[in-house]
């Protein structure tokens, strides 16, 4: 199939906006930017249509969809038994990336949930989403627009290289803000539980839910038999072809100096000193410029046909929790002490 190329410019918005619109009520897919990456849209009461959306990604069956709506209505189309303290966290981070699971109605379809009786739900800030929402009229299930186990894509082109031919069109608009998927956390059980880190923070969401816990696999791998409590965390993600480590400690430097066939992914502060190839994902104490850069960074390593990838562990505070997150999966848990 060819792949229309929506352009977002002025003078294109509106027609831009009226064709994805249409495509998405007719079943179709497509490719739209967010404020956190760029998502692959389909209907979420159309099974045949979110069907497509795990075709073109190869994205795993049992790997439930996050569903975005444009306005707090839409809210109880796709959840029920919503507890107040969801209007509280509304009001405070919607529109923006905050993503919560609830019990999801039974307009949902299967697969959006993929077999669980709950939902994902987020309104995300992008105009463009919104726009394409509330004209389509449909909550849109929309994972990142990548191929299942690649970077997760933070521009138009990256969305083209992987699914170009396979999805109906891409809404070509800007670099995504924030760069790092929505925080995820879970309403439905007795506690409270945060099952991803995004650029709503840990330390944000303490102050409104205080007994907020940490799903341990956002920082460790789950063992066989382990049951997953959002089943994405289980899979190897985000990850560049040539093999990568995540490097923790002091002496970075001198640490990737002394490597071989090598690529280092490194702070700006210490990049002057690094005599290996290298790639710089942003400043050490600016988190958010971290996130904003991560996968393009990590879309670029393999362009060097190196053997090996090393990359400098971000702190875990505030969004550095989000990054590190998505680190340790792209080098498949191989940490290196120094
Ligand atoms: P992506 O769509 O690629 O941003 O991934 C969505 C993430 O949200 C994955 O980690 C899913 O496992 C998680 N998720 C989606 N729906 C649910 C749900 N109903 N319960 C728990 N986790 C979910
Ligand atoms: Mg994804």
């Amino acid at each position: 199939m060819e792949t229309l190329k929506l352009a977002v410019s002025k003078t294109e918005y509106q027609n831009s906006i009226n064709t994805a619109a249409e495509i998405l009520k007719n079943g179709g897919v497509v490719g739209m930017p967010t404020e956190t990456v760029y998502g692959l849209a389909a209907s979420a009461y159309d099974d045949k249509a979110i069907k497509k959306v795990f075709e073109a990604k190869g994205r795993p069956q049992d790997n439930p969809l996050i569903v975005h709506i444009s306005d707090m209505e839409m809210l109880n189309e796709v959840a029920e038994d919503i507890p107040e303290i969801v209007y509280t966290l509304a009001e405070k981070f919607w529109p923006g990336p905050l993503t919560m699971v609830l019990h999801r109605t039974a307009k949902i379809a299967e697969s959006v949930s993929a077999g669980l009786l709950t939902v994902a739900v987020r309104m995300p800030s992008s105009k463009i989403a919104l726009d394409v929402i509330s004209k389509s009229g449909l909550p849109l299930a929309a994972p990142s627009a990548n191929v299942s186990g690649r970077p997760s894509p933070t521009t138009a082109s990256h969305v083209v290289n992987d699914l170009d031919g396979k999805i109906d069109a891409v809404l070509m608009g800007e670099d995504s803000d924030f760069g790092v998927e929505s925080t995820v956390i879970t309403l439905v059980g007795e506690t409270p539980i945060l099952l991803r880190p995004g650029a709503v923070t840990y330390e944000q969401l303490l102050k409104f839910l205080p007994n907020l816990e940490i799903s341990d696999a956002v920082l460790n791998e789950l063992k066989a038999g382990d049951r997953a409590e959002s089943p994405g965390m289980k899979y190897k993600h985000y990850a560049p072809k040539t093999t990568a480590f995540l490097v923790e400690g002091e002496g970075f430097a001198d640490f990737v100096n002394k490597q071989e066939n090598a690529v280092a992914v490194c702070f700006m502060e210490e990049a002057g000193s690094i005599k290996i190839p290298k790639l710089i994902y942003g400043s050490a104490d600016d988190k958010l410029s971290l996130a904003h850069s991560i996968f393009g960074v990590l879309r670029e390593v393999d362009k060097f046909g190196a053997e090996r990838v090393f990359i400098h562990a971000p702190e875990k505070e505030g969004v550095g929790l989000a990054v590190y997150n998505r680190l340790i999966r792209a080098a498949a848990f191989k940490v290196i002490n120094i």
